[in-house]
């Protein structure tokens, strides 16, 4: 099978708005991680390719794109949402095939981007500078102004929502993009790039140059043509582009995922917050960057919620992404190793359930079972480390205090729940937790486009999503006048 985005070829990159082979005519084998057949040859771009893209995005902004009004962006940014919306269904299939994400997932992601580029078309021209009462005899003003031209490397887990909120939020303030997928899922980033072009957005505003991180992606966070860097990935990956950006002193927003907790207390409407505590798990088969894989139970409820969990772990269906399981295969192969080591790593630990692998799942697939570990240490390696697969942890605790100390102690800080009737207790932990996003008695608030998104310590910095991004994706000018 041969899978051809929008009727285009895949080994292509794009480049200055035309679709063109890239330079040494190199691909990569595109797998479908549900059976481990090639689905096709996608660009191996490299550091000309890059170059290429970088000098397009300049010209693009050194001309047509670069003189838009922000109300023409917007235009421009609202008529992708609606081809976006138009293309769901192949998008979404696209997704499944191509990440492994089962089908309701996939079109939940492609419902989530054509509300990026609907909100951020929305948001445009309504980012105002202000003015600064001063000295006598000046006016003095601030301008909000596009960084020029931005890198962005994304992961294989959400490609289009990381397209939407970065990319979109980008393109809103006047940037002009270079985009690198990542090798193991660019299809729908292929296609984003299409839908852009029909929607007329002017050539070289998006570039698009598909590769292997370690060749393209180092080009792109190395460039000296790069005025600033947006990243999504590991921990290890994301040192080297911060170390790439600050030689080129240029601003990098970091997301590099997490080990978020939720903290369920005995006063919690646990029938409320069960699906929360699975899903936040299992989404994405556990291949995301917010995922829940901490559960902190007040020991009050403890048995009731570890027991209630067990009960829909082992209802869990695993299989092929079309046809919409549960959990899907996770990205690779590598990705099923990673994961299984983590799985026998808590072999000293108490498995309270799995899910179960579907007997006739492809033996090619990238399956692992999810599994749920009860009474586990805070300090164990599974309640520390962040592991990207369908597993949960879950760890006792008797007080405030101590759940506290147990949710601040990892080294990440992404997002955080907390379940509890008691409001002061939401409003004590809503400021204690460290994470960038904290969530009362819900997870995930939808993946709310509106809401800033980004965290601290190992998790990056910077904040992406909602009105934030348009700060982030730009800066600030004074303008001092003495006019007497
Ligand atoms: P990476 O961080 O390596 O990949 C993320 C992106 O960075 C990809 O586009 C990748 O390209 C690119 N990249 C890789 N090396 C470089 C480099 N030297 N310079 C610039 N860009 C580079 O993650 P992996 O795919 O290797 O996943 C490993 C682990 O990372 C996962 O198990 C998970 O823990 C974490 N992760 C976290 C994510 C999150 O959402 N926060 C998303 C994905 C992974 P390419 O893949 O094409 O080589």
């Amino acid at each position: 099978m041969t899978i051809r985005p929008l009727g285009l070829d895949p080994s292509h990159c794009l480049i200055a708005g035309r679709w063109q082979v890239p330079s040494a005519g190199e691909r990569i084998a595109l797998i479908n991680p549900s059976d481990g057949s090639t689905l096709c040859g996608v660009a191996a771009g490299n550091a000309d390719d890059i170059n290429a893209a970088v000098a397009a995005a300049q010209a693009a902004r050194d001309g047509e794109w670069g003189r838009l009004t922000a109300s023409e962006r917007g235009r421009i940014l609202a008529r992708i949402g609606v081809l976006v919306a138009e293309n769901a269904g192949h998008l979404a299939e696209l997704e499944a095939l191509d990440v492994g994400k089962p089908l309701t997932q996939a079109r939940a992601d492609v419902a989530a981007l054509a509300r990026y580029m609907e909100f951020y078309a929305g948001a445009a021209d309504k980012v105002h500078g202000s003015t600064i009462p001063y000295l006598e005899g000046y006016t003095v003003y601030t301008l909000r102004e596009a960084h020029g031209v931005t890198g962005h490397i994304i992961p294989w887990n959400y490609p289009m929502q990381i397209i939407g909120r970065s990319v979109g939020a980008a393109l809103a303030m006047g940037n002009a993009c270079v985009l690198k997928p990542a090798e193991e899922a660019c299809l729908t980033a292929l296609a984003f790039g299409e839908l852009a072009r029909q929607a007329g957005l002017p050539d070289g505003a998006l570039n698009i140059v598909p590769g292997s991180g370690a060749v393209a992606g180092a080009a792109l966070s190395a460039h000296p043509g790069i005025q600033h860097l947006s990243f999504t990935g590991s921990v290890a990956t994301g040192r080297l582009v911060q170390q790439a950006a600050g030689s080129n002193v240029v601003p990098v927003t970091l997301e590099l995922g997490g080990k978020s907790p939720q903290l369920v207390f005995d006063d919690a409407d646990i029938d409320g917050a069960l699906p929360f505590l699975i899903n936040a798990g299992i989404q994405n088969a556990g291949q995301t960057c917010s995922a829940a894989s901490r559960i902190l139970v007040q020991r009050g409820v403890y048995d009731q919620v570890l027991s209630a969990m067990a009960e829909r772990y082992r209802a869990l269906t695993v299989g092929p992404a079309l046809g919409d399981p549960n959990v899907g295969p996770l990205i690779s192969l590598r990705q099923k190793d990673i994961v299984t080591s983590y799985i026998d790593a808590g072999a000293d630990l108490s498995v309270a359930a799995t899910g179960q692998i579907a007997e006739d799942a492809p033996a090619g697939g990238a399956y692992v079972t999810p599994t749920l570990f009860g009474g586990v240490p805070p300090s164990h390696r599974l309640a520390q480390e962040e592991i990207f697969g369908p597993v949960q942890v879950v760890i006792p605790f008797d007080d405030e205090a101590e759940a506290l100390g147990i949710a601040n102690g990892t080294e990440y800080g992404l997002v955080a729940a907390v379940w509890t009737r008691d409001g002061a207790r939401q409003m004590r932990l809503a400021r204690a937790l460290r994470a960038g996003q904290v969530f009362l008695n819900n997870y995930g608030a939808g993946g709310g486009v509106e809401l800033p998104f980004g965290g601290s310590g190992l998790s990056g910095h910077g904040r992406e999503k909602g009105f934030e991004a348009l700060y982030a994706f730009s800066s600030l000018k004074t303008v001092a006048a003495l006019h007497g």
